[in-house]
């Protein structure tokens, strides 16, 4: 999976040709060919990118100045939290490394790749994530925090929070950033962040379970859907005078949000949430 060097005037074509001839499997999002001061590009588009299908483009810019790998890769839209793999001329190099003219840079994104030959131990760029990951998810993202916290998921919310609020509680509390604001995952500080493709939110549910690998961990009914607190039995007269008459005359176990005071109980409103729980786990096979 090597691009030899080519002359600068065959390099396109050679390029375009070794594209044709490889698997998809091995086909990468970004391909960087540096040579005589023209950078070849094969670019990713993220609108559409899953772990299995690629689409590319080529495109060609000048270059003649000092930048990072990150900075370059980041200068067409492809955060670096959507990177796994950085190889250069053979070697597996991390996000501080300055592009060389004539360097051969291939860029993986994060999914299953077999076969890769290098020089170098592979260094992974996307940090390895807890058993029990945390999410904080941007402000247009309400019902996909719903739907996580939903499934027992740790999601910190809130429509106040800026860019540079998300970007800090990520890097201090390792959560992970949910956004469909690429510029949001550029900020070096983030170093876990999962950029959301689709604006259907229960798209978006499956694309978080699928890239975190969640839906055997899933934990339905034990946190607030409203405001992410750990939900707690609480006896039924202590909230009795909350409740509609039917719903004290037929139900007997309540669970309630220690934060908001949401209570919740095993009524018409959980017949929906299990229905959605369902639909997230048959969506992805769990
Ligand atoms: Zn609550």
């Amino acid at each position: 999976m090597i691009c030899l060097s080519f002359e600068a005037g065959i390099i396109r074509e050679k390029l375009l040709s070794f594209y044709a001839s490889v698997s998809v499997q091995f086909k990468l999002d970004i391909v960087f060919t540096l040579c005589n001061l023209y950078t070849y590009i094969f670019m990713l588009d993220l609108k559409t990118f899953s772990p299995c299908q690629y689409s590319t483009k080529m495109v060609r810019r000048d270059f003649n100045y000092k930048v990072s790998i990150k900075d370059l890769i980041e200068s067409y839209n492809v955060p670096h939290t959507e990177i796994d793999l950085i190889i250069v001329n053979d070697n597996s190099v991390d996000f501080r490394y300055y592009v060389q003219n004539g360097d051969i840079i291939h860029v993986y994104p994060v999914c299953p790749i077999q076969g890769l030959a290098v020089a170098t131990p592979l260094l992974h760029l996307v940090p390895p994530i807890s058993d029990n990951p945390l999410f904080v998810v941007d402000v247009n993202l309400g019902r996909l925090a719903r739907y996580l916290r939903l499934l027992g998921f740790d999601c910190l919310f809130c429509n106040r929070f800026d860019d540079a609020t998300i970007a800090n509680i990520s890097s201090t509390t390792q959560r992970i950033v949910l956004t469909r604001d690429r510029k949001l995952l550029q900020r070096k500080i983030i170093r876990h962040g999962y950029f959301v493709r689709s604006n259907i939110p229960k798209t978006q549910v499956k694309e978080v379970l699928s890239r975190y690998k969640l839906h055997s961990k899933f934990k339905p009914l034990t946190r607030c859907t409203h405001c992410n607190g750990v939900l707690k039995k609480t006896e039924k007269q202590k909230i009795i005078h909350r409740l509609k008459h039917l719903t004290k005359k037929y139900h007997h176990k309540f669970l309630i949000c220690p934060d908001c005071t949401q209570v919740y109980w095993q009524g018409s409103h959980s017949k929906h949430f299990k229905q959605l729980i369902d639909e997230f786990s048959e969506i992805t096979g769990g």
